[in-house]
């Protein structure tokens, strides 16, 4: 299968975030309904870190730039969404290896990263978190990898559910994190957390396809 070069990877995160850069006052509104307001500065926060120790010192292969990603972000960003993506990256790390990294081992390392953030938070599908756009992108991407689809397709799949399930987090009552405080009061308002994760599998296409 065709190779995902380490500089694809590596322009994914870079492309992540410039995307939350760009969504960081709606990621923070969206927190400030339901949260505490800091969604979008600490996502932010976290993936101008990254980028820094990007430019710092470039990885030389996946799994140290995942790892290099997750350890960095579980010290920069406080909260629930800095140990959770941290986990998530690290994970990563962890299922894919060193690499080279193809279309099996990237949709097999996603599905360990969704793993993790369950381990981590356990929450589950419709709690309306970050989960609810994880769970169908990655299940997006597996049905189209074993319908024989190519990479760019499966990714674009991946992103459609992601943003469908980020849609789907509106009526949800919040049964983890912050939200959760607020009982029926969530109820009515898109996640922060499916939002952003929403823009990491929608550059993943953009990049990666
Ligand atoms: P905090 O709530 O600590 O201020 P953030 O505002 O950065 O942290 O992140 C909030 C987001 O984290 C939520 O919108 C939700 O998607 C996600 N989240 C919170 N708790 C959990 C959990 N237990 N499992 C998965 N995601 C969670
Ligand atoms: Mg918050
Ligand atoms: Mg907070």
């Amino acid at each position: 299968a065709d190779e995902i070069s380490v500089d694809a990877l590596q322009a994914w995160l870079r492309a992540f975030a410039g995307a939350v850069a760009e969504n960081r006052d709606q990621l923070t509104k969206l927190d400030q309904a339901i949260g505490d307001g800091d969604h979008g500065t600490n996502m932010d926060r976290g993936m101008s870190a990254v980028v820094a120790a990007l430019d710092d010192a470039p990885p030389a292969d996946a799994a140290a730039l995942f790892k290099q990603v997750g350890t960095t972000l579980v010290s920069k960003v406080g909260g629930a969404s800095g140990p959770l993506y941290g986990t998530f990256f690290l994970r990563l790390a962890g299922a894919g290896g060193a690499g080279p990294w193809d279309a099996e081992t990237f949709a097999r390392a996603l599905r360990a990263g969704l793993d993790g953030v369950v381990a981590r938070g356990k929450a589950e599908a419709g709690d309306k978190t970050m989960l609810d756009a994880l769970i169908p992108a990655c299940d997006a991407l597996d049905a189209a990898l074993a319908a024989g689809q190519p990479l760019g397709e499966a990714l674009t799949a991946a992103a459609d559910a992601a943003r469908d399930g980020r849609d789907a987090t509106v009526p949800m009552l919040a049964r983890k994190g912050r939200a959760s405080y607020l009982g029926e009061r969530s109820i009515g308002h898109q996640d922060p957390g499916a939002t952003s994760t929403s823009l990491l599998v929608e550059t993943a296409a953009a990049e990666l396809g």
